[in-house]
């Protein structure tokens, strides 16, 4: 049987199919896996029992249940949902967006697919453009979701020292070219897989930019404000038609519903529900119905605050602790995790590369990801690739140290320069 070029891609390994492969058999049980793998948010009680009510009144209303499974949405999405997310977006930020600047899809991962092949690849003068990464690393689901090859340019960051063996990585503005190639510009604010989050500074150059060449500023927003919110310092979030802002319903514990929120200029918006229409004729109904209510109330806005972030920064605290007491005396650093759910680690001098470490790893059933897959469209080979891994700290507090515990002996034992 043969594959054309679209179906090799496909049918390749690739590390977004094997970082899902090993996290759904992890979650479908068999052997005792320590998962600190995945994107999985955690299970948070308070957010459990309100998604849980929300669906048994609508089980228990009218017709709700027959309309919410047996009708089509519009390919933009659930109308009352996007007015609501819009009437929040203006209420909270003061953004001029009304529904018409909205699109959702089946999951953000869905919209970066549609954004990103909208802006790079090949253009109708014969051009072909490419996304600009300003910072690795940066979210591995980016990686192979374009339909040309090679669709990122990206850079390395500079490394800023903080105390206590933390460190953070800021954007090399020197370094960055902004060439007629770059057809858009992306950043995931937290981001996945470092827990980074760009300054308000480095937002407002990024967007000068953009603005600059006349290309959008795609930022993803997947943890970030004004839901999930798990993000540990304060930022203003910012919007114009230049900025396409992109939302998930999944770290406020919907994953499973597949629901991302596009929000652009109009004619974006619309390419968006465009490229729904052709792909899955709809996006579907389920995450819409669930958040409808939190979203329209304003309520979404207190979980995020008052239970989502807190648990997700105590647990960030609390893995910090593990790191310093199981880690002691290996040379290590620390991404200081200021959003998101990871724990990015550093072992300079690493002597295995750090796919090695993530299989011996596995060995010891403790899944992680090697953090050579963070640096898609970097040109260069930088050392540092090979010396990482990202850890999800989403999990029982008991499960993320035993894993540390793990992590650290086979770190000794690779040998490290400490
Ligand atoms: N962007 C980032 C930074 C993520 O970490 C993820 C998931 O882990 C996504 C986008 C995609 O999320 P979803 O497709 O579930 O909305």
């Amino acid at each position: 049987m043969r594959l054309s070029q679209f179906g090799e891609k496909f049918a390749r390994d690739c590390g977004i199919l094997r970082l899902m492969d090993d996290l759904g058999s992890a979650l479908a049980g068999g052997e005792a896996m320590i998962s600190l793998g995945g994107g999985n948010p955690s299970r948070i009680p308070q957010v459990e029992a309100c998604l849980r009510e929300r669906m048994e009144r609508g089980l228990q209303q009218g017709d709700t249940f027959e309309r919410l499974v047996g009708n089509y949405a519009a390919p933009a999405g659930d109308r009352p949902f996007r007015q609501a997310v819009a009437g929040l977006l203006h209420r909270e930020f003061d953004w001029p967006v009304t529904e018409a600047n909205i699109a959702l899809t089946n999951g953000s991962q869905t919209a970066f697919f549609y954004l990103f092949n909208m802006f790079a690849g090949r253009f109708s003068d014969g051009s072909r453009r490419k996304i600009l990464l300003p910072l690795t690393p940066e979210y591995i689901g980016y990686a192979d979701v374009g339909l040309d090859d090679d669709i990122f340019v990206s850079y390395r960051p500079e490394i800023e020292y903080l105390d206590g063996r933390r460190f953070k990585y800021r954007v090399d503005f020197d370094a960055l070219q902004v060439t007629p190639h770059i057809g858009a510009i992306c950043v995931s604010r937290p981001t996945n897989p470092t827990g980074n989050v760009l300054t308000d500074e480095e937002i407002g150059r990024l967007h000068a930019l953009a603005r600059h060449h006349d290309i959008p500023l795609i930022i993803d927003n997947a943890y970030g404000p004004p839901f999930p919110s798990i993000l540990f310092k304060e930022v203003r979030p910012v919007w114009d038609e230049r900025i396409v802002f992109c939302l998930s319903l999944s770290k406020l514990g919907l994953p499973g519903a597949r629901t991302g929120i596009v929000v652009a200029a109009p004619e974006i918006a619309a390419a968006v529900a465009g490229a729904n229409a052709v792909l899955s004729l709809a996006p579907g109904n389920f995450g819409a119905y669930m958040a409808l209510d939190l979203v329209e109330s304003g309520d979404v806005l207190r979980l995020s605050r008052e239970v989502i972030r807190p648990h997700y920064q105590r647990k960030a605290m609390q893995a910090l602790d593990y790191i310093a007491e199981e880690l002691d005396g290996i040379d290590y650093y620390v991404h200081d995790p200021e959003g998101a759910f990871f724990l990015w680690l550093w072992f300079p001098g690493l002597p295995i590369g750090s796919q090695e470490l993530y299989e011996r790893l596995k060995a010891r059933r403790v899944l992680v990801v090697p953090g050579h897959y963070f640096f898609p469209g970097l040109a260069d080979d930088w050392q540092h690739r090979q010396e990482c891994l990202r850890m999800n700290y989403a999990q029982e507090d008991a499960v993320v140290r035993e894993g540390i515990r793990i992590i650290g002996e086979v770190v000794r034992e690779a040998g490290t320069r400490g």
